[in-house]
């Protein structure tokens, strides 16, 4: 698989090949590790996952070969560094639907990429009484700068309520996304629920009323194929180190016309045209928001990941862990005592599956399975609101990805059961 992936190096897509989760999983070297005489069983995958030799190789050998600083030298290796970064960011572009590759900005992840949007569009857009929208199921990076924003502008912010099953509740829809919205603020997919939510059909009703609409796809684009043109969407961010890149890249993806009205975010090197003591003019996009030295063996390495996935085929990747989910929930669900959260139709949701134990604490969930080697998350997974409409602490969280196999989630159910047998219940 990896020399196929090599083989295809700067190759387009060519997907749809049938799944051999064998040859994927040898891949991934860190999945053969034993923990405290555990082989491991990696089911933390929403917050972040694990990366296959091509990308830690990619990274390897970009430091061995051709680390220089990017843009600014004309030498062999700052000529071929630019040349790699850039060449990501046309895929990037690809991937996400054939956008143009100046829409596509390289932040640290999906928290800067909102915080970019929000310090800059924010700034200079929202206005005393005008309406933000976001919906009940918002990670806090998609929430605490619009909470931050409308506080300091005096703006009003609306909330897209969810269902007891976990999907956005449409009943009163006209009612809070009105000519008043300046802004609809919402999660592609949820990393507490799995929910997807129809991202273009409220795009939809958002651009009825003139608003901007931006996608947190962080949840999304590692596990959908992800077409931002189709959405509508005038922004949409997301992190490398999702989708099997590496930490400290993330993406913004934003409408030229508005990236071009908007003022710089970070400010410094590489992000003017003309600097004087009196007066500065900004760099085209992508550069105008790109200042200083980036992260760029990580961006160059983050290629290596989308081949990786696009060998893969998205379409494939999205089928297995459809049943990879099914199976889990099937599994999880016929044990005593535990509660499965979100939707429970694998079309409307993906592989995250948070869960709660009717007699024991996330915490302790979370403990006892790293005891048998098994990684998952346990605690409000930075969506405290969520958590209090749940009416729930914290939530233990299982979450899938493309290495993941039916024998992981046996493991996990058995570890659940040998749990509640250890505790006496
Ligand atoms: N949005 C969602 C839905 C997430 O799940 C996460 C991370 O878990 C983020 C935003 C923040 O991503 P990052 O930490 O890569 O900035």
């Amino acid at each position: 698989m990896e020399q196929k992936i090599k083989n295809m190096q700067h190759s387009p897509s060519v997907g749809l090949l049938p799944i051999d989760l064998e040859r994927i999983r040898a891949d991934f070297p860190i999945l053969d590790q034993i923990i405290d005489g555990n082989q491991l069983v990696y089911l933390d995958n929403a917050a972040t996952t694990q990366k296959p030799r091509v990308v830690i190789n990619a990274i390897i050998e970009y430091y061995r070969k051709y680390n220089a600083n990017i843009h600014r030298g004309l030498h062999y290796l700052a000529e071929k560094s630019t040349e790699m970064y850039e060449h990501t960011r046309i895929h990037v572009a690809d991937f996400i639907g054939g956008v143009d590759p100046k829409e596509v900005i390289f932040t640290r992840g999906t928290t800067e990429a909102i915080n970019l949007v929000a310090y800059t569009w924010g700034e200079e857009n929202i206005k005393e009484g005008d309406e933000i929208v976001i919906t009940e199921m918002e990670h806090h990076a998609n929430l605490v700068p619009w909470i931050q924003l409308a506080k300091k502008k005096k703006a009003i912010l609306k909330r897209i309520p969810i269902t007891f099953c976990g999907h956005l509740d449409q009943s009163n829809i006209n009612e809070i996304i009105t000519s008043k919205t300046k802004l609809l603020a919402l999660t592609h997919m949820s990393n507490v629920l799995g929910t997807i939510n129809p991202v273009a059909e409220l795009t939809a009703l958002a651009k009825k009323h003139g608003a901007v609409v931006l996608a947190d796809g962080a949840q999304a684009v590692p596990h959908l194929k992800v077409d931002v043109k189709s959405l509508g969407v005038d922004f949409y961010a997301f992190s490398s180190h999702k989708m099997l890149g590496p930490t400290g890249v993330g993406i913004l993806y934003g409408k030229k016309e508005l990236l071009e009205a908007m003022p710089p975010f970070n400010m410094g090197g590489e992000m003017i045209r003309e600097v004087s003591f009196d007066h500065v003019t900004w760099a085209e996009l992508p550069n105008k928001f790109e200042g200083g030295t980036p992260n760029i063996a990580d961006v160059v390495a983050f290629d290596a990941a989308l081949h990786y996935l696009e060998e893969i085929g998205m379409d494939n990747l999205r089928q297995h862990e459809m049943d990879l989910t099914k199976y889990a929930i099937e599994h999880l669900s016929a044990i005593p005592g535990l509660e499965i959260q979100g939707p429970r139709e694998v079309e409307q949701r993906g592989g995250v599956i948070s869960f709660t134990d009717n007699d024991l604490h996330p915490h302790d969930i979370s403990t006892f399975l790293d005891s048998k080697g098994i990684a998952i998350r346990a605690g409000h997974h930075c969506a405290q609101p969520l958590m209090s409409i749940l009416g729930k602490i914290a939530t233990a969280r299982a979450s899938l990805y493309i290495y993941n196999n039916e024998a992981d989630i046996d493991a996990l159910v058995k570890a659940l059961k040998g749990m509640r047998r250890y505790f006496g219940l």
